[in-house]
């Protein structure tokens, strides 16, 4: 099959590389020309793991290519997924500037019978606004359908080779059977290919990230009420997720949730939901308890250092969202580093990916360091903001050697809080026995 891609962020070059790893040939879009210079060249724009060494091979073996140019790619291909950003507007819902833009682009470039398949994360109703723009400027029949894609960043690859489900949302069974057609490979160990109407594709994905995220907050504050009367969280988590109508995973406390879509798709839910005259009050307090989790180290620091930090210094240890990606879009360290330092603090940050992408938000306010011991130097505390893999068994006789004082927050919950007290660690995590 030929297969237009438009967009290659996360979910577009993810998605367009796997295509063409099962075979088809397929052309990815993007306005950004630097982008594209790079992935001509064989570098992939973002990290995530795996993704280099896929789009090399099958650029190499001709089923992979780049281009800036959207009419060059529809003329050639049936199918043209949408992967263009939604980010989130002033009023909280989604802008959808983009992908109204990229659908009038396809309509008019199409040379036959199309699909449109919208993969990006848009509201429900998003599918008929596109079928009107399309029909206004179409000189051939065009169906536009919802794929929405549940990936998730640090293992994209696994996630749409093997995925839970495939969602196809479409009103036309010319289309939803070519697209059933792309989606089958990656469905072989029968996971389902879920057929529905446009909307209600449209909205299973955001009540599938709208759980994700009420199920953290829901820990989260669960946690603090453990900090509050000194019970355990990891205890009451495993009672909790032992049970199997609710089982254990998204049940890890922490500073709360960030990256490029629970904060922006809990948002448009709810503002979708007010369009439509209904208060979604549940996912509005997920997001207050969210925002207010992203406080918490630097409250705790400022707990334990008192309110003025002038002249103190951290170690920090991750700021991207989360593990093996380079994203720091609503990252927890956003907005803890900005708070201390509003504080008057320093800041001596080591991320494995992510430094580079630090840089653009914070400039010359912190300093950047190669490993994460270089960025104990001098420092009154080590505080942990990302659970990287390599954070995990650290050693801690240097951590203790480096730092000026052995404290450490711990906003992932790495290490065990006895194994600290040990070590003669002042040690605070999330939801644990206190210090
Ligand atoms: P991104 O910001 O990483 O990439 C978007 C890309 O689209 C950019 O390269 C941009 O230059 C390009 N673009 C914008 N307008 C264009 C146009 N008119 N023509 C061609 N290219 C254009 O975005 P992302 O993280 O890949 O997310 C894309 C969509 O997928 C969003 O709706 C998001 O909510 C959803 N989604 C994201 C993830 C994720 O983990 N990142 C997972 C599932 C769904």
């Amino acid at each position: 099959m030929n297969i237009t891609v438009v967009g290659t962020g996360y979910v577009g070059l993810v998605s367009g590389t796997c295509y063409a790893e099962s075979g088809n040939e397929v052309v990815c879009v993007d306005i950004d020309e630097r982008r594209i210079a790079q992935l001509i060249e064989g570098k992939a724009p973002f990290y995530e793991p795996g993704l280099e060494e896929l789009v090399r091979r099958n650029v190499k073996e001709g089923r992979l290519h780049f281009t800036t140019d959207v009419s060059y790619a529809v003329a050639q291909s049936m199918v043209s997924y949408i992967a263009v950003g939604t980010p989130m507007n002033a009023t909280g819902a989604a802008d959808l500037s983009a992908i109204f833009k990229a659908a009038e682009d396809i309509a008019r470039a199409v040379t036959g019978y199309h699909i449109i398949a919208i993969k990006s994360t848009v509201p429900v109703g998003t599918n008929d606004r596109v079928r009107e723009i399309v029909n206004r400027v179409a000189k051939h029949r065009i169906d536009v359908c919802s794929v929405p894609e549940f990936l998730k960043e640090g293992s994209a690859i696994e996630d749409f080779m093997r995925p839970d489900r495939v969602v196809i949302g479409s009103l036309s069974d010319q289309a939803r059977a070519i697209l059933r057609e792309i989606h089958s490979p990656f469905v072989r160990t029968d996971n389902p290919i879920l057929e529905m109407d446009p909307k209600s594709a449209e909205l299973t994905k955001y009540a599938s990230n709208a759980m994700l995220a009420l199920r953290i907050s829901f820990i989260n504050d669960m946690a603090n009420l453990c900090d509050a009367v000194g019970a355990d969280i990891n205890a009451v988590r495993r009672g909790l997720g032992s049970d199997r109508r609710i089982g254990s995973s998204f049940l890890f406390p922490g500073i709360g949730y960030g990256g490029s879509c629970f904060p922006k798709d809990v948002q448009a839910l709810i503002h979708s939901a007010s369009e439509n005259g209904l208060d979604f009050a549940l996912l509005a307090a997920a997001e207050s308890v969210n925002m207010r989790q992203k406080r918490l180290i630097p409250q705790r620091v400022k707990q334990h250092f008192g309110d003025d930090l002038s002249g103190k210094v951290f170690a920090v240890w991750g700021t991207a969202f989360k593990p093996r990606t380079d994203d720091m879009r609503e990252a927890p360290s956003l907005v803890v580093i900005e708070e201390l330092l509003r504080a008057g603090a320093q800041c001596r940050v080591h991320d494995p990916e992510a430094l580079e992408n630090a840089r653009k938000y914070f400039g010359d306010r912190v300093t950047y360091h190669k490993t994460n011991y270089e960025a104990l130097k001098n420092a009154d505390a080590l505080l942990i903001l990302t659970e990287w893999n390599e954070f995990r068994r650290p050693n801690f006789q240097r951590i203790k050697n480096e730092l000026k004082q052995p404290v450490i927050f711990d906003g992932r919950n790495l290490y065990d809080p006895d194994l600290m007290k040990a070590l003669e660690f002042r040690y605070y995590s999330v939801g644990r026995h206190p210090v």
